[in-house]
């Protein structure tokens, strides 16, 4: 069911007499669904502040001209006039009244409590110039990696400071987020950087992101990061999982597009859209992951990327539910999983992805949800361990965690739990599946090299969800 309400956002009329009678509605949240560009960040004005010592300079001002933005700097200009001479993008000095699309806030080198004041100080009177649907990317380092106790709280407190700066700019439509870069990952921040300063990160706020050097090094697309990749997304006849099917094969990918056999002509119809191939599977036969990689190589050679999208939910209070509602969501959302990874880990090509599906209802729980969260959570769990022991073979393991995402199975949620769980969220309404296609194919992308062992939640924020 459509969001009522943010469609008579977008009306210019209706937001006018809106603030007439004194009502708030939702920002429109400015949206990128076309294909990956050369230059992502062509055309957008990007603030930099920083304080001494910030340690990202380089990386950071190679990352910005590379990607085509304006940087305006707020401090060291010098740090980035010779990578902006060489892509043209010369760096400007920040004026007073700067409009920009973009705050950078290079927080790397603050080591105590006196320097988390240059948070305060230098980016207190530059919000009035966040420009809607802006971006805040706070960088920092692992705080646990740094020297000492106040050091450490020092950078921890950036987590909370980019939380809560996420829920208070999230009124007109802008995001804040935290690039957690660790030692030696420094390499790897511009994909990531790019990624999550451009208009696909609509639905992510208030998240902290681990970029690490943990899996081995991809080459770097900024276009088609997918061509020739062969990807199956399971659970892909419609929602979440038929947006992914889509925008994978919008940057190149040959697509598997896995459902129930009850799902047969969705799944043809997404299939023929995009150019794949249907294959009707129940997740949880016992010899699904011989079928998928099976199908994979038959029909298009090999197997790089798993999305493991399809599930289910059958929601009940814990005294209310049967145990058939306990054994069936179990069923598909965690034990199919790890049943099917035992065929398909084997199978993965080099520089394999593996995508799975959490739930911020498997992070902060839900009421009626117990078997649902604790699928979702089980499956950070696989992603902890997973990540960790595959890297070594060059296969990064992520998760996305979805908020309220307009599909078919929020759409069942009764009518005023939905209302409310819509407006949770920092941006006051949910996403929408391409928000989460978005991630995905990030996730799945060589770029995102950086990032093995997260859970990116997209969910604007928000705590509740299916
Ligand atoms: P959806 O119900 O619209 O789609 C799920 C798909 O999975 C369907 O096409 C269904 O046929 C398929 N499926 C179910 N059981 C299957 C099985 N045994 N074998 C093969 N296919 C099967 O759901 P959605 O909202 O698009 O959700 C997709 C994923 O995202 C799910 O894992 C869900 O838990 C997760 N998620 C969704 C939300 C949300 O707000 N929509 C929030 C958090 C997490």
């Amino acid at each position: 069911m459509a969001d009522r309400i943010v469609a008579l956002s977008g009306n210019p009329t209706a937001r006018k007499f809106a603030s007439q009678l004194g009502v708030s509605l939702p920002p429109v949240l400015k949206r990128d669904s076309e294909a990956w560009a050369e230059q992502p960040l062509a055309g957008k004005s990007v603030l930099v502040l920083g304080t001494t010592g910030a340690e990202l300079t380089a990386p950071l001002a190679t990352a910005l001209a590379r990607s085509g933005a304006e940087p305006v700097v707020d401090g060291d200009l010098a740090g980035f006039a010779e990578a902006g001479e060489a892509w043209g993008r010369p760096p400007k000095a920040a004026g007073d009244e700067e409009k920009v699309d973009v705050i950078v806030f290079d927080a790397t080198g603050i080591r105590d409590i006196a320097g988390l004041k240059a948070l305060h100080g230098a980016m207190q009177p530059r919000l009035k110039g966040l420009q809607k649907s802006g971006r805040v990317l706070v960088l920092s380092r692992p705080h646990k990696d740094v020297a000492g106790i106040e050091a450490s709280a020092t950078q921890r407190a950036l987590d909370g400071f980019t939380r809560s700066l996420a829920k208070e700019v999230g009124r007109k439509g802008s995001t804040a987020n935290l690039l957690v870069v660790k030692e030696g990952a420094e390499d790897r921040l511009e994909p990531v950087l790019r990624w999550f300063a451009s208009p696909r990160s609509a639905f992510i706020s208030g998240q902290p992101v681990v970029v690490s050097k943990t899996v081995r090094r991809a080459e770097d697309k900024a276009r088609r990061p997918l061509d020739g990749k062969v990807v199956v997304v399971t659970g892909s006849a419609r929602g979440i999982g038929a947006a992914t099917a889509a925008t994978m094969a919008r940057e190149g990918a040959k697509v598997v597009v896995l459902d129930h056999p009850s799902a047969d002509a969705q799944a043809a119809e997404v299939a023929a859209k995009i150019g794949g191939k249907p294959l009707l599977l129940d997740v949880t036969e016992p010899d699904a992951g011989e079928q998928i990689v099976a199908f994979a190589q038959e029909h298009f050679g090999g197997l790089d990327v798993v999305v493991h999208n399809a599930g289910v939910t059958r929601d009940k209070t814990l005294a209310r539910m049967k145990e058939e509602h306990w054994d069936f969501v179990l069923g598909v959302n965690l034990a199919a999983i790890l049943k099917m990874n035992e065929a398909i880990v084997p199978a993965l090509g080099k520089n394999g992805r593996l995508v799975f599906l959490s739930s911020i209802g498997g992070i902060g729980g839900n009421v009626g949800q117990t078997n649902y969260a604790a699928s979702k959570a089980g499956v950070i769990g696989i992603v902890d361990t997973m990540s960790a022991r595959l890297a070594r073979k060059g296969i990064a393991v992520n998760a996305v965690a979805p908020g309220f995402i307009e599909t078919r199975m929020t759409a069942a949620i009764p009518v005023a739990t939905r209302e409310v769980a819509r407006r949770l969220s920092n941006v006051s309404q949910g996403g929408l599946p391409q928000d989460v296609a978005e991630t995905i194919t990030f996730l799945a992308s060589p770029g995102a090299h950086g990032l093995c062992g997260q859970v990116v939640r997209v969910c604007g924020g928000n705590l509740l969800g299916a």
